[in-house]
């Protein structure tokens, strides 16, 4: 039988729920246990495909082609969970399906209701995740903060299903943060008793408080806090602040959460660790022999979660290559201001990734220019690899002025440009080419290097393609298109010759890359840098 665990936030948002979940997961996993973890996202968007960067961060895409929230990208990267679009549930989704099902007349008789047809909603999505894969543990992140209204119906949810499946078959862990006040030298527990308090309203007593700390927690405070909290002393585990993200399954394993949540679930000890996770992951990091100066030449660099998947899949590059690399986040729009040279001549490898919209365009462009004519590593994702191919078209080719349709509906060179059948296409949600798809490597060329293998598959959120009708014309200067999905004929990866490292993808590798396992175009990127650094 399937067993659950709730995650649910108190006091402030941002206490990095969506890590504790996956490193949940990580620790779960390490004890041999198949896991999956879930999403539930309170907004009213049925998915956030349709969100700025700036309300949402990073849309993460997964295998099968949904939009999904970022805490997707840490569930896969820290364990081998199978995610789909089932692992992301949001309000929207929930009641766009029980609005269909009432016209149907599924509910016939009945006024439908947020108790017990939304409820039963949510309930059976979560329910559906554990059947379809044979889990053992699943992981259910509730997003928002305990007291919101909009989480409600989702914690109402949990409430029933915890009295369903009854004592050992499912626990909440409760997420909360117990403030250092400075002046007073003290660390303060009230908010979490609020925080509890607010739970217990709705009828959910947390089995385990995470409590998310600057200081270690004194035997005096976890007693003030069990006593408050209703939970037992050893079930006040401290998530003690930590420089990398990846450590923090390791603090939470320290202070025996692994041990506790079985215990509580009624499973029998395992002994597994991490050891490999530490050995390969955790301490490279800590110890790297070298470091690089990578620039993201972006629009939405002043946010910290716009290019979370690229931010982590270079530091995984760095990982493979025992470097730290060090991020230089340059806004494309400076670069047209200031010009390349200034932010970009001390670093080692640019990097330009996915984006939307005209604004920044240029100065992606003049950033990409100056890394291939000084033959710096130049590494293009989706957007970055359109604007490699406008680059190259203008300065190479002779194309003036040539362009995406996306940014210039009349140029004359329309080297990016959309298929007939993405032109009828009016709705905007979830209608891109999206998701997983194949993709032949030609061979010596440096995709297939990274790759050592032909057949591969990427996935893919755009709208645009590169156009086949310049393709002679470019490839005749230098260009190589080294990944094409052949179905359509469409160019997935072009490369540049007498250049020591310029690849760009139509695709977005950053989507399939982890911390032990380093994304193979990521790893030579780096190591590319690094030669270039020497
Ligand atoms: N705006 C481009 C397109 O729709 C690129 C999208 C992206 O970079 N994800 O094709």
């Amino acid at each position: 039988m399937t067993k659950y665990i709730f995650i649910t936030g108190g006091v402030v948002s941002s206490l990095g729920k969506g890590i504790a979940s996956a490193s949940i997961g990580k620790l779960l996993e390490s004890k041999g246990l198949k896991i999956s973890i879930i999403k539930c996202d309170p907004y009213i968007n049925v998915d956030p495909g349709t969100m700025n960067p700036y309300q949402h961060g990073e849309v993460y895409v997964t295998e099968d082609g949904a939009e999904t929230d970022l805490d997707l990208g840490h569930y896969e990267r820290f364990t081998n969970a199978v995610l789909s679009r089932d692992n992301n549930i949001t309000t929207g989704k929930i009641y766009e399906s029980v609005i269909k099902k009432e016209r149907k007349g599924k509910y016939l008789g009945s006024t439908v209701q947020v108790i017990p047809h939304i409820t039963d909603e949510i309930k059976y999505s979560i329910k559906h995740v554990a059947a379809l894969r044979n889990i053992d543990v699943v992981i259910v992140e509730i997003g928002g903060t305990v007291g919101d209204i909009e989480s409600l119906p989702f914690l109402e949810s949990i409430r029933q299903l915890k009295q369903e499946l009854g004592t050992g078959n499912a626990i909440d862990i409760h997420l909360t943060l117990i403030p250092y006040i400075k002046s007073a030298d003290e660390i303060k527990t009230k908010p979490t008793q609020h925080s509890v308090g607010k739970l217990r309203e709705i009828g959910i007593q947390p089995d385990i408080l995470l409590c998310r700390t600057e200081k270690k927690l004194t035997h005096d405070v976890r007693e003030k806090i069990s006593l408050f909290c209703n939970v037992g002393p050893e079930a006040v585990i401290a998530a003690v602040d930590v420089a990398n993200i990846y450590e923090v399954p390791l603090t939470l394993q320290e202070d025996n959460l692994d041990a506790l949540i079985l215990r509580k679930l009624g499973i029998a000890y395992r002994e597994r660790d991490l050891k490999n996770w530490k050995a390969s992951v955790v301490n490279v990091v800590k110890n790297p022999e070298r470091s690089v100066k990578i620039a993201v030449v972006g629009k939405y660099i002043a946010l910290q979660d716009a290019y979370k998947s690229i931010y982590e899949a270079l530091m995984h590059g760095g990982i493979a290559n025992k470097a730290k690399v060090e991020i230089v986040k340059v806004d494309s729009e400076d670069i047209l201001k200031q010009g390349a040279y200034t932010f970009l001549s001390n670093v080692d490898g640019v990097l330009v990734p996915g984006g939307f919209g005209t604004r920044g365009i240029e100065g992606k462009i003049q950033a990409i220019h100056f890394a291939r004519v000084n033959k710096m590593p130049y590494f293009g994702i989706c957007l970055g690899m359109q604007t490699a191919v406008i680059e190259f078209a203008r300065n190479s080719c002779g194309l003036k002025d040539a362009n995406s349709t996306e940014f210039s509906k009349r140029t004359r060179y329309p080297v990016i440009s959309l298929l007939e059948e993405q032109k009828k296409i009016k709705d905007k949600g979830g209608t891109m080419r999206l998701g997983g798809y194949r993709c032949l490597v030609k061979k010596k060329t440096l995709a297939y290097a990274a790759y050592k293998k032909s057949d591969i598959s990427e996935r893919h959120r755009h709208r645009y393609e590169f156009n086949n009708k310049f393709k002679a014309a470019l490839s005749k200067k230098g260009m190589i298109f080294s990944g094409v999905f052949r179905a359509k004929n469409l160019v997935e990866m072009i490369e540049l010759k007498n250049h020591p490292w310029f690849v760009a993808v139509q695709f977005h590798p950053e989507f399939k890359s982890k911390p032990d396992n380093a994304h193979p175009l990521f790893r030579d990127f780096i190591k590319a840098a690094l030669k270039n650094s020497a």
